[in-house]
């Protein structure tokens, strides 16, 4: 059953969501050669505690950290660990909130020092279909045209769009209907309403879209351990339009990044 939230509500998941991006934003600064994933796993949880919030991943179906770091080939839930950052490396950071309530939970790809073009492209096209998944959040249009639009930018790009592991409804609860898969067919799914929010999180191989289940019981990698990249942002929609609750402005202003990006889906309320 889908939870349609009241404007009140959302005022509160979009505290919750701006959590997480200022976490995000605090670690970007911290991201380059030689940190640690613990190390970045520490600081958040401390920035979070600090601005009245909980690190929600943190003991979430028993996951051991506050953050899920999945470097390079790990696609998401990877375990943060005192290996250094290499130069080149990709880092996806998933950060989870839990205040007043309500979950926030957004993701970003991140670059080590200097990154390889083709990767530099991966983590390019996987945010652009988010945003193209973003657009599609439209009263009276169906979950899967967002996957659709996912799906079909990804692949026309020759990369590989992640099966088993999707986005999701989220409210009081990390995890809500409706599943929204980063593929699908258009027209397919449950209908898009005002006041429905989705945590939308394309997962997107260079190679093949199959993955592996590591014996941790959390980390997933590509079968052939090419990169993968992850971004998420948590949207909903108002006046049949969508709106974002989260924003990349904080990691935008550590790293020096100019963007209108998120004109579109942005409004006052
Ligand atoms: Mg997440
Ligand atoms: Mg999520």
């Amino acid at each position: 059953m889908i939870h349609l939230k009241t404007i009140d509500e959302l005022r509160l998941m979009r505290e919750s969501a701006q959590l997480v991006s200022k976490t995000l934003g605090m670690l970007a600064a911290e991201i380059k050669p030689g940190a640690t994933t613990n190390r970045m796993d520490q600081l958040a949880g401390e920035f979070i505690r600090d601005h009245g919030g909980e690190p929600a991943f943190l003991g979430m179906y028993g996951f051991p950290k506050n953050l899920c770091i999945s470097p390079n080939a790990e696609v998401v839930h990877g375990i943060p660990n005192d290996k250094p950052l290499e130069e080149g490396d990709i880092l996806s950071v998933d950060c989870g909130v839990h205040m007043n309530g309500f979950y926030g939970d957004h993701a970003y790809s991140f670059e080590v020092g200097e990154v390889a073009p083709e990767t530099k492209k991966l983590l390019k096209i996987t945010k652009e279909s988010l945003y193209k998944g973003i657009e599609q959040c439209v009263r009276g249009k169906r979950v899967g045209d967002i996957s659709y639009a996912i799906q079909e930018y990804c692949e026309k790009n020759g990369y590989g769009v992640v099966r088993e592991l999707v986005g999701h409804g989220l409210g009081r609860k990390m995890h809500e209907d409706p599943q929204v898969p980063n593929y699908g067919r258009k027209g397919s799914g449950k209908v898009l309403k005002d006041g429905i929010v989705l945590a939308i999180e394309p997962m997107i191989n260079l190679g093949t879209e199959k993955v592996k289940f590591h014996s941790d019981g959390w980390t997933v990698t590509t079968l052939d351990m090419k990169p993968s990249a992850h971004f998420e942002h948590d949207v909903t929609i108002i006046e049949g339009k969508p709106v974002l609750l989260s924003t990349y402005r904080y990691i935008y202003e550590a790293l020096g990044i100019t963007s209108n990006e998120e004109a579109p889906f942005t409004k006052d309320f």
